[in-house]
């Protein structure tokens, strides 16, 4: 295996990991989809023709040889997990309870669903089976938008999954939207905001439009078919969605993630807080210990691996110090609850030193005497003026992985 040092950190070119510890949070992704949106730069793929019993037999068998024993959170994301029947789930769902006993140890089990794909009966059979978060992608409340998405479904399909799920019994459900849209007015946004409140789920994951690359949506800006709002706008849509939804009750615990009272979704504050997880399927990333792996980007190739030895893992690399107390300082201050300096030594894996050693509080430091970052008792986070540039700012603090 050859080994090359870049920027602080090494890189292997196989994905070797160790078995995580007791309590790591488990992700489990199932890459199919109706269709294949326009914006979307996640892997996935159109399960039309796609041997989808074969990827759940392998994914069964990387569970057995790797998910964590009593994980505190599971999560089935994607793709859209929603789309497989529920036999299908019924046996990856019974195959995690035996292999990681989640069912006496997990405090959260999210599923992601499409509304196309998902109604009581089988929002049933997931409760039965131990999913207790289910998390919507409704995206828009506008059908010509889902269209211009690629969507496959309508707004009145998105409002019936929503009611199916709760008539099934689902007592903590998300939403996800997307604004900013292409000639989405700000009045629109806030007329959609108040259909999300008036719905009244315990979580809405609201994003702002990004065009990423490889993806239609990029090739149509590229090719002027599609129109960016400005800036200062897509501020204003920021800003309108806080207030409206905290208005609501629903506090922005992260940039783009706002949730009633303990309602925030405890495995992705293990991503912010940069915890341990361990990530099983095609293109699935784990971290354990310092050191990050991924499976293979394809579908057939993840299940020859597995087959043939059970692995799928193509890369891993272990950050130095410098860049993992970037990183950690990155993905704290997405959080309204920020983090001290000793949290940030601590989840990068460092002793506690004193101030004046330690370089990602220089940073801080410069950022709050600039007014983007605060610090109220040791405690960093961004300020309102910040806030809206979070990714910006952030990335100075990845830059110390170059150091
Ligand atoms: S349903 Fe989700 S994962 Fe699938 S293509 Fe659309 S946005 Fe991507």
């Amino acid at each position: 295996m050859s080994v090359e040092h870049t920027g602080g950190r090494e890189r292997v070119d196989a994905g070797e990991l160790p078995r995580a510890r007791e309590g790591t949070a488990l992700y489990v992704h199932l890459p199919f989809c109706a269709a294949k949106c326009h914006y979307c730069d996640f892997f996935s793929v159109a399960a039309e023709g796609q041997d989808i019993d074969g990827l759940l037999a392998a994914v069964r068998r990387e569970i057995e040889l790797r998910a964590p024993r009593a994980p505190r959170t599971v999560f089935l994301g994607g793709g859209t997990p929603s789309l497989l029947s529920s036999a299908q789930l019924r046996e990856l769902l019974e195959t995690l309870a035996r292999v990681t006993g989640f069912g006496d140890s997990a405090v959260e089990v999210t599923i992601e669903c499409n509304p196309e794909s998902v109604e009581r009966e089988k929002a049933r059979v997931l409760l039965a089976l131990g999913v207790n978060r289910f998390s919507l992608g409704f995206q828009s409340t506008d059908d010509r938008t889902l269209e211009l998405f690629g969507r496959v479904h309508s707004v009145e399909q998105s409002l019936r999954a929503y009611d199916a799920v709760r008539a099934a019994g689902a007592t903590n459900v998300n939403v996800d939207f997307i604004y900013a849209t292409p000639g989405q007015s700000l009045q629109a946004w806030e007329a959609t905001l108040g259909r999300i409140v008036a719905l009244a789920p315990e979580h809405v994951s609201a994003y702002n439009l990004t065009f990423e690359e490889q993806t239609p949506f990029r090739r149509w800006l590229e090719l002027g078919e599609l129109e960016k709002h400005p800036e200062e706008l897509e501020l204003e849509f920021f800003d309108v969605t806080r207030a409206r939804l905290s208005a609501a009750a629903l506090q922005a615990y992260e940039i783009s993630n706002f949730a009633r009272h303990a309602r925030a979704c405890e495995h992705n504050l293990g991503y912010w807080r940069n915890r341990e997880y361990v990530g099983i399927g095609p293109s699935a990333v784990s971290k354990v210990g310092f050191t990050r792996g991924g499976n293979v980007k394809s579908v057939g190739e993840y299940m020859r691996r597995i087959a043939r030895s059970g692995a799928a893992g193509v890369w891993s690399e272990t950050p130095g110090a410098n860049a993992r107390l970037g990183e950690t300082w990155w993905l704290g201050l997405r959080l309204a609850e920020g983090l001290t300096a000793d949290e940030a030594r601590e989840r990068a894996g460092l002793a506690p030193t004193v101030d004046a050693l330690d370089p990602a509080l220089a940073i801080a430091e410069r950022l709050a005497a600039e007014g983007w970052l605060e610090c109220e008792h040791g405690r960093w986070r961004l300020s309102a003026r910040g806030l809206p540039l979070a990714d910006a700012l952030a990335r100075e603090f990845l830059r110390l992985g170059a150091s």
